[in-house]
């Protein structure tokens, strides 16, 4: 690439709330890979409730002006002088984990989701907003065959964070296990996909208060959606919670003895923080039941997914927006108008 060639990004330069003008348009340079990062080119980013919690001050990136995006696929166009394991025009993607510092206590343990200087793309350092990204080949990782590259670029937050909690929940797949879904959007749809061809004796349960994703539910396989009131028709093993607010802790109720409470968001807003209050201990906590949050992904839990995907040809609903819709996009995302995962596309550029 020659040097000093200029290309088109989204950045978050400031902390407000949401509005048509939190992200600017601007040109930056493309970036110079040294050592073993490749460059990317950019074809498909998937848009994360993540870019609206950095634009909204509740997750502060490290870097200001940055470049959002954390659900990256594209080509290959650039190789840093060691770099093995990609060449010239392969198709790649990347995720949450930009790096980690590979030696403390919790990367040794295969933990990095918890290292200390966990930086994250699209926060801590440049995503996927834009015609370029660049990112070490260890961070990196192929497109599984059998997907559109579209397809692919959800499996990189929603689908990779929605396995990890699905981890989290300890169901084994047995007969009798039950797992709620408290929110139905990018993450839990393919939780409820993989689920149904992971672990086909697991039911399902959704809880949504837009009932279009109620009925997206049930024509995905779920045996049950009601709003959040509502009471499903036997106790759950597990709920992974994927909303923004605080009214799901009040599903503890319909938690088993024992059972597990997964919240799988990077931070939950204000609005309804005093429906904690109704929180009952006897009813709610009592026979100890856990609640635990999700944070972050490995490298282990990607490949493991991307090769889950592969294999049981799990495909995301993907809903495109063309690159210069970002700013729609994420007002359609704050106002809950979601049936599967919104990407941005870059194609035909
Ligand atoms: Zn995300
Ligand atoms: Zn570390």
């Amino acid at each position: 690439m020659e040097k000093g060639k200029m290309m088109k990004a989204w950045v978050i330069d400031k902390v407000g709330p949401l509005s048509p003008d939190s992200l600017k348009l601007v040109e930056l340079p493309v970036p110079e890979v040294k050592e073993d990062e490749i460059l990317v080119k950019v074809y498909f980013c998937g848009i994360c409730h993540t870019e609206l919690d950095e634009i909204e001050g509740r997750v502060t990136p490290d870097i200001l002006p940055v470049v959002p995006g954390h659900q990256i696929v594209g080509e290959v166009v650039e190789v840093g002088p060691k770099v093995k394991k990609f060449k010239i025009g392969d198709k790649v993607g990347a995720g949450w984990i930009y790096s980690s510092c590979q030696r403390c206590e919790y990367c040794q343990r295969g933990l990095e989701n918890l290292c200390q200087e966990f930086k994250a793309t699209g926060k801590d350092a440049n995503g996927g907003y834009a015609e370029y990204f660049k990112i070490k080949e260890t961070f990196a990782f192929a497109i599984p065959e059998g997907l559109t590259l579209m397809e692919a670029a959800p499996l990189f937050c929603a689908g990779a964070i929605g396995y990890r909690a699905l981890k989290l929940t300890q169901l084994k797949g047995e007969e009798g296990e039950t797992l709620g879904l408290s929110g139905f959007g990018a993450s839990n749809h393919l939780v409820l996909k993989l689920v149904k061809a992971l672990f086909p004796k697991v039911k399902t349960y959704v809880f949504a208060r837009n009932p279009k994703q109620r009925e997206h539910a049930l024509s995905l396989g779920a045996d049950w959606a009601g709003d959040f009131e509502e009471t499903p028709p036997e106790g759950l093993k597990a709920i992974i919670d994927t909303t923004p607010v605080w009214r799901p802790l009040l599903l503890l109720k319909n938690l088993k003895p024992n059972g597990r409470f997964i919240i799988n968001a990077v931070r939950k807003e204000e609005q309804d923080k005093e429906k904690l209050l109704f929180l009952d201990y006897g009813r709610d906590l009592w026979l100890e039941k856990e609640i635990k949050s999700v944070a972050n992904i490995t490298r282990q839990d990607l490949e493991e997914f991307l090769s889950l995907a592969k294999r049981l040809k799990l495909k995301p609903e993907v809903i495109g927006y063309h690159f210069y819709e970002a700013p729609k996009a994420l007002l359609e995302l704050k106002e809950g108008r979601i049936k599967g995962a919104k990407v941005l596309t870059m194609v035909n550029f």
